[in-house]
């Protein structure tokens, strides 16, 4: 049998991967010519480091350029401190590893290539569905060269938090709402320079800072809606806030010349009700939106894509029908770690982002004084919510073996 999937994102990337090497035809459409998008997710938790060693794939993924991080840091304007700390999670790893999106899904999407299955088509943007009898049987994408449609027994919608197939199976998600959008720039890194990738909180103000050896991917973030007004006040409306929270910075600025140097993404957290209509599925951004908070959202995308492959590869392989209750199962398995996740991106939202943009001094939760709570916010962020692993039996056998244990990774 055939699946279809749109977005060649985090979501799609994975779960056309296991059913290639399950031996089910997949065709993967990304719209974009490449992966190669700046202000992307880098964060690839401890759940998703699993996966990848399941999938053989942990040694390519370490050799590529990447950092790691036991905990996260918080600079407030009273000093640093760890607001979470990885050290002691249980399994194989015990960090997270920053490693730019594009690389990520490049390894994905080649290690997929190997699979004489699987077809990727890049420039192909799905824009609507083929139905019969009130079933999806296809999708309708364009490329530079023209319309086109592609017929499959399950289509995947994996193209993110505006999914056009969403659109055009009639599916509109709840909107749980976010107080915040985030401005992107970058700014080159010198020697002297902090070593961390850590988080500024200040009144008035929070940013991200992501060490990417070379130049720091710096977020900061605005009200909701608020990116017009930040113009208005011209560059240096910027460039106040950042001397004042990074003063390593300073002799930098110049290099965020204008907004033409900076990107906003809106941020928003939804979901649908139901992920599925006969013959289609929605999984990752395009059934849940996340919010930057935690850096979970392309963990929970390759968690929804590893449950996906393991509850429909053997339907798909076996030429059997995939009815709608068994794309029932898939939501029925990934709604709970959906639904505890976005809560707690929702509850940090209002009670720590909220009054901080607000004006409010910062009080961080002091986690180490309750182990109980640390713990659990450990286990939350590193492994989150009933993690997936890959049970799909693959029909070649794999060229990597699964040699990679903690220790060979952890330096
Ligand atoms: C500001 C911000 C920062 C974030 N930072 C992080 C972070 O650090 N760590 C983290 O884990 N999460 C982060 N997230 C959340 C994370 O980006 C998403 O949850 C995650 O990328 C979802 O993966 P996905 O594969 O479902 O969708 P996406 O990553 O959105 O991928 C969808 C793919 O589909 C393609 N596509 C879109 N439309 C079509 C179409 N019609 N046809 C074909 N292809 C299409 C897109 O080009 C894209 O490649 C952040 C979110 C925001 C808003």
């Amino acid at each position: 049998m055939t699946c279809v999937i749109a977005g060649g994102g985090p979501a799609g990337a994975v779960l056309a991967l296991i059913l290639a090497r399950a031996g089910v035809e997949v065709t993967l459409l990304e719209k974009h010519a490449d992966f190669l998008r700046d202000f992307r997710g880098d964060t690839i938790h401890p759940s998703t480091l699993q996966v990848l060693e399941e999938l053989g794939l942990a040694e390519r993924f370490h050799d590529l350029p990447h950092r790691k991080t036991r905990a996260i840091r918080l600079w407030t304007d009273r000093g640093t401190a760890d607001l979470a700390s990885l050290r002691g999670l249980p399994g194989n790893y015990d960090y997270i590893a920053f490693v730019p999106q594009w690389d990520f899904l490049t390894l994905v999407t080649e290690a997929a290539k190997e699979c004489p299955t699987f077809r990727l088509i890049m420039k192909a943007e799905a824009h609507g569905l083929i139905r019969e009898d009130g079933v999806v049987r296809g999708v309708r994408y364009r490329t530079p060269e023209g319309e086109h449609e592609i017929r499959a027994d399950l289509v995947v919608a994996a193209d993110g938090r505006t999914s056009a197939l969403r659109v055009a199976a009639g599916l509109v998600p709840e909107e749980l709402g976010a107080p915040m959008d985030v401005v992107w720039f970058r700014a080159s890194r010198l020697p002297g320079d902090p070593d961390e990738t850590f988080l500024r909180l200040s009144a008035g103000h929070f940013m991200v800072a992501i060490n990417r050896d070379s130049y720091w991917q710096l977020a900061y973030v605005i009200p909701k809606g608020g990116f017009d007004e930040l113009k208005a006040g011209g560059i240096r409306a910027l460039h106040e806030p950042l001397a004042r929270l990074l003063p390593f910075l300073t002799d930098r600025l110049g290099e965020i010349a204008g907004f033409e140097d900076v990107s906003v993404l809106t941020v928003a957290v939804n979901r649908l009700r139901r992920w599925h209509v006969p013959g289609l599925l929605c999984i990752g951004d395009a059934a849940h939106a996340m919010s930057p908070i935690f850096g979970v959202g392309i963990n929970l995308a390759v968690q929804d894509a590893v449950a996906a492959a393991n509850l429909l590869a053997g339907s798909l392989r076996s030429g059997a029908p995939i009815p709608d209750s068994t794309l029932a199962l898939v939501q029925k398995r990934r709604l709970w770690p959906t639904k505890v996740t976005q809560f707690a991106q929702v509850v940090t939202q209002n009670r720590v982002i909220r009054p901080t943009l607000g004006g409010r001094p910062p009080v961080p939760p002091d986690i180490s004084r309750i182990p109980v709570l640390g713990r659990l916010v450990r286990r939350f962020i590193g492994l989150g919510v009933r993690p997936e692993h890959v049970t799909v039996q693959r029909l070649s056998s794999p060229t990597v073996p699964l040699r990679e244990r903690r220790g060979t990774f952890n330096t």
